[in-house]
């Protein structure tokens, strides 16, 4: 048998078996490691720990410690999630489901509507699932199989899914007993692997984001290694929520929202003192490093937005209207109108570097419903 040649992250180089899988590297390393393994990073890619070995390669064992570690956990936990939706609601249908930088969510299409009355019961039937310590499988499947596979299960979503996925790349999916989801992982090796699962909230989101889609359940977790962990993030939250700029904006008098105007911030007397005192702290910064100010307008005809190619890729998210049959659009960012400023006159190699600053006020379309205080604002400057 043919060996290969591992090289570890301490820069040591140790000789295996070739088809040695990351989690058997993992486990000649020691023990602990072995335990605390979530990936592999093969070659500098996010992989199972199940991957087999076949050539010389750098390879790092990625733990909780490693943000990537963690998203592999929480990957996982999406599809615990969605498994235990499924046993209870066998109808449901899935859509996506991404971890998320202190959590995960699946966008599940379901027969009625979930509720937080509902998280007890999908809690239990998740832990179900990881006693039940599921092996999880990668597999590489045939384009025109995985369409049929899913539209004989009546995953419509997942068949959708399919066709967008560009002719010649690997079509993958991972098994967990019974449940089966396309997917491009990486994952755990073993359901048993989740130590802590919690379900947070549920909302509502359509299918690619559009209105127009039917309305689907977006279903909010976290998981953690440790309890410990977990108590101490809810903690922070619950912190976090105490200094929400949504309640001290009013309560400290600085800005407010309304209804009437979702996104944009009421800038009260107060509030807007501080806002003029740091655009001047921030000019005072600017002005001995060489910046000129200007102001630019905030309406354009959609022209100027067909040549920077915006009005093809940002159009959904630009406020657009028409006057006297022309497209207009509220600027959503500076540099078309910059574009402009700087051909207003004839421009030498010499003039280099040339630094304009502008504190121009900016709208972006943000589906009404989203916008989130000043975290998903329409306006911004
Ligand atoms: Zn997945």
């Amino acid at each position: 048998m043919s060996t290969i040649q591992v090289r570890l992250p301490d820069g040591s180089v140790r000789e295996f078996p070739q088809g040695t899988t990351a989690l058997q590297v993992a486990e000649a390393i020691g023990p602990r490691l072995a335990k605390a393994a979530l990936a592999a990073r093969i070659d500098g890619v996010v992989r199972d720990l199940t991957t087999p070995l076949e050539k010389d390669c750098d390879l790092e064992i990625l733990t909780w410690d490693h943000p990537e570690g963690r998203e592999v956990y929480r990957h996982t936990s999406t599809h615990v999630m969605a498994q235990a939706v499924k046993r209870l609601w066998p109808e449901a249908k899935l859509t996506v489901g991404p971890p998320l930088e202190n959590g995960f969510y699946y966008d599940i299409d379901t027969p009625r509507p979930i509720t937080p009355d509902d998280f007890p019961a999908i809690e239990a039937e998740m832990r179900k699932i990881i006693e039940e310590d599921l092996p999880i499988v990668r597999e590489e499947v045939d384009r025109e199989w995985a369409k049929r596979f899913f539209a004989e299960r009546g995953e419509d979503y997942k068949v959708l899914l399919i066709d967008k996925i560009p002719e010649g790349e690997p079509i993958t999916i991972y098994r967990q007993g019974e449940f089966v989801d396309l997917c491009t992982g990486p994952h755990l090796p073993r359901t048993g692997r989740i130590k802590v699962i919690k379900l947070m909230s549920v909302a509502g989101a359509y299918w690619e984001g559009d209105q127009r889609n039917k309305q689907l359940q977006r279903l909010y977790g976290t998981s953690f290694e440790k309890q410990s962990d977990l108590d101490r993030y809810l903690k922070q939250l619950e912190e976090a929520k105490k200094r929400d700029h949504r309640k001290l904006g009013p309560e400290l008098g600085l800005f407010t929202f309304k209804e009437e105007a979702p996104g944009f911030a009421f800038w009260l007397p107060k509030g807007y003192t501080l806002y003029r005192i740091l655009e001047n702290w921030s000019r005072s910064l600017q002005e001995p490093r060489g910046y000129q100010e200007v102001r630019t307008p905030w309406l354009y005809s959609s022209k100027i937005y067909e040549t920077s190619g915006h009005w093809f890729h940002f159009r959904e998210n630009m406020f657009t209207f028409e006057s006297e049959s022309q497209a207009y659009a509220v600027k959503p960012m500076n540099c078309p109108g910059h574009c402009l400023l700087y051909k207003n006159e004839v421009r030498s190699y010499r003039d280099l570097p040339l630094k304009i600053a502008e504190y121009g006020p900016l709208v972006r379309y943000e589906p009404s419903g989203t916008p989130s205080g000043s975290r998903r604002a329409r306006g911004m400057t």
